[in-house]
């Protein structure tokens, strides 16, 4: 799964949203977040977010990047 890390955090753009394929972005408290269920991991939102900050779980130490993103997912 990708997964977005707060340099999204008052970020107004919203160019991720709109090319990912499966609609699993949802608006978190202060930013996106991506439903790592969801996420088929095609990796077109990367290139698309200006504050570089969706990064793909295979980085070190995404865990908790990746429970955060699900727990604002579900939580409305
Ligand atoms: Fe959507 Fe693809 Fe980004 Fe996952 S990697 S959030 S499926 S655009």
């Amino acid at each position: 799964t990708y997964v977005v890390t707060d340099n999204c955090i008052a970020c107004k753009y919203t160019d991720c949203v709109e090319v990912c394929p499966v609609d699993c972005f949802y608006e978190g408290e202060n930013m996106l977040v991506i439903h790592p269920d969801e996420c088929i991991d095609c990796g077109v939102c990367e290139p698309e977010c200006p504050a570089d900050a969706i990064r793909p779980d295979t980085e070190p130490d995404m865990e908790d990047w990746v429970e955060f993103n699900r727990k604002y997912s579900e939580m409305w």
